[in-house]
C-alpha cells in the first residue's frame, strides 16, 4: 500500500470578499423583467414592498464585483470555505482517464448551498429594519437556509412549505421550527390566495405556485414584512458566486483547470454560482471551457422549454421575464428532486444559452439515482436527488473519456445533502423508483 496520500482537499481560510456579477461578461444581456399590465420594465418602485433597496440595488446593478458586508462575511466563515474534493474513488469505479472534482455545498449547516443567499438576504433586510420575512419552500431546503439565516440575524421567519411535502417531509419542518421559523401547510387559512384555493379544493397538495402566492400576500400586506426569493433572480445568483470564486482558486492551487463545468438546474442559482466566474475566461480570454446544465426529464425547461416572457409563478403575480419556460401552469410530475420541479429557470443563465455559451442535458429519475448510488459507495457522501443530476452528467462526459483516451478535468457542483431524502434512495434500493 502507498504511504502518501493520493487525494487531496483545500480547506484554507480564503474566502471572497467581493461577489462576481456575469452580466458585464455576457453576449448579450438578459431583457428587463416586465409589468404584465403595461409592458413597461419594472422599476424599483415595483418591487420595494417585496424587497429591501440594497437587493433591488443589485438585481439591477452592471458593475462587475460587489462587496460581501463584513457581517456576512463573518457568518460565511462559520462554513466557506467548502471543501473542493478529487473523487479518485469514483474516477477508478469509472476506469476513466478524467479528473474530477467536485465543490461540497453540503457541507452548510442547512445541508446545501441556500445559506449562501440567505445569510445576505436576512442581513440587508435587517439593515433595513425589516422585522419578519416571508418565503415558500417546496423540498424545504431554502425554508431551511432561511429558517437559519434568519435566526442569526433576528428575524422573525414565516415559511409556507407545500402541504404535500408537509405531510411527507417532517424532517425539514423540524429543522425549520427548530431555527425558530413558523411553518405554515400551504394552501392554508391565512391568506385570500389560500382560503380561495382551499374554497375549491380543502384537499389541496398545494404548489410551488400557491406557496409564492401566500408568501408574497402576506409580505405586501404588512410594513414589518419583506418577501425572500431562493433561486432565479439575479441577486441570488450573484450571492451564489462565493462557490465558483472559491472554486477558482482551489482548482489553482491544485494546479488544474476544468475543461467542464458541470451542475443541476432548479432555478439556475447552484449552477451559476459555479459557472459563473468561469464564464468570462471564455467570453472574454477565448478560453475553451465547457458549462453544462443537468435537469430532469420529468421538467426539461432548457433542453424542451421556449425562450420567451412568462410569468414566474403560477398564480401570475410576479412580473413577466424573458427565459426558458415550459408554461406557467405546467405541473411537473412528483420526482424526487423537488427543488428541480420549476417551470422556469434564471433569466441570466437562459440567455447564456440561447446564446450558446452554456449547453444542457435532461436525464430520468432511474438514470439519475443509479449514479447516486455509485457516488455514496466510491465517495461516501449521499447526495440530494437535485445534486445527483449533476453527478449523472459529469460521470458521463467522464466516461466518453474513456472512449476517447482524453484525459479531461470535469467539475461538478454537489449542491446539497440527502440525508433528509431517504425515502428516495428507499424507493430506488427496492427497484419502485418509476420514471415519470
Ligand atoms: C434548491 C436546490 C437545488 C435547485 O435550485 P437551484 O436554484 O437551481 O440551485 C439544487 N440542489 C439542492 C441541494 C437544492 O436544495
Amino acid at each position: 500500500m502507498p504511504t502518501r496520500a493520493t487525494k487531496f482537499s483545500l480547506r484554507d481560510n480564503q474566502i471572497p470578499t467581493a461577489w462576481f456579477n456575469v452580466i458585464p461578461s455576457m453576449p448579450t444581456p438578459p431583457s428587463p423583467p416586465l409589468n404584465p399590465a403595461t409592458r413597461q420594465p419594472v422599476g424599483p418602485a415595483d418591487l420595494a414592498p417585496l424587497f429591501p433597496m440594497a437587493l433591488i440595488e443589485q438585481e439591477v446593478s452592471t458593475a462587475e464585483w460587489i462587496d460581501i458586508p463584513g457581517r456576512v462575511l463573518d457568518v460565511y466563515r462559520m462554513y466557506r470555505p467548502t471543501p473542493l474534493l478529487r473523487a479518485k474513488r469514483l474516477e477508478k469505479a469509472l476506469k476513466t482517464p478524467a479528473r474530477i472534482y467536485y465543490k461540497w455545498e453540503g457541507a452548510s449547516p442547512a445541508g446545501s448551498h441556500k445559506p449562501n443567499t440567505a445569510i445576505p438576504q436576512a442581513y440587508y433586510n435587517k439593515a433595513e429594519k425589516v422585522k419578519r420575512l416571508t418565503t415558500e419552500t417546496g423540498a424545504g431546503q431554502w425554508g431551511s437556509a432561511l429558517a437559519m439565516a434568519s435566526a442569526f440575524f433576528g428575524l422573525k421567519c414565516q415559511v409556507y412549505m407545500v402541504k404535500a411535502s408537509y405531510d411527507q417531509k417532517p424532517g425539514r419542518r423540524v429543522m425549520m421550527e427548530t431555527w425558530g421559523a413558523r411553518v405554515t401547510p400551504s394552501p392554508s387559512e391565512e391568506t385570500e390566495a389560500g382560503r380561495r384555493i382551499l374554497a375549491q379544493d380543502p384537499d389541496s397538495p398545494g404548489s410551488l405556485g400557491i406557496a409564492i402566492s401566500e408568501a408574497v400576500e402576506d409580505a405586501a400586506k404588512r410594513a414589518d414584512t419583506k418577501y425572500s426569493l431562493g433561486s432565479v433572480l439575479n441577486h441570488v445568483l450573484l450571492h451564489q458566486t462565493v462557490i465558483g470564486l472559491e472554486a477558482k482558486l482551489q482548482m489553482e492551487k491544485a494546479k488544474d483547470y476544468p475543461d467542464v463545468v458541470v451542475g443541476c438546474v432548479g432555478g439556475g442559482s447552484n449552477f451559476a454560482g459555479l459557472a459563473f466566474p468561469f464564464v468570462p475566461d471564455r467570453t472574454r480570454g477565448g478560453r475553451e471551457v465547457k458549462f453544462l446544465a443537468a435537469e430532469p426529464t420529468a421538467c426539461p425547461t432548457l433542453t424542451r422549454g421556449r425562450f420567451e416572457y412568462d410569468f414566474g409563478d403560477t398564480g401570475e403575480m410576479t412580473p413577466l421575464v424573458e427565459m426558458y419556460t415550459l408554461g406557467h401552469t405546467f405541473v411537473p410530475p412528483p420526482i424526487h428532486a423537488g427543488g428541480l420541479r420549476y417551470h422556469g429557470d434564471a433569466p441570466a443563465l437562459c440567455r447564456l444559452v440561447k446564446d450558446g455559451v452554456i449547453e444542457a442535458v435532461a436525464y430520468p429519475q432511474s438514470k439519475v439515482f443509479e449514479v447516486a448510488v455509485q457516488f455514496a459507495r466510491t465517495e461516501g457522501i449521499l447526495p440530494a436527488p437535485e445534486s445527483a443530476h449533476a453527478i449523472r452528467a459529469a460521470v458521463d462526459q467522464a466516461l466518453a473519456c474513456k472512449e476517447t483516451g482524453e484525459e479531461k478535468c470535469i467539475l461538478f457542483g454537489l449542491s446539497g445533502h440527502g440525508l433528509l431524502d431517504l425515502q428516495a434512495y428507499q424507493d430506488f434500493l427496492a427497484g419502485d423508483l418509476i420514471d415519470a
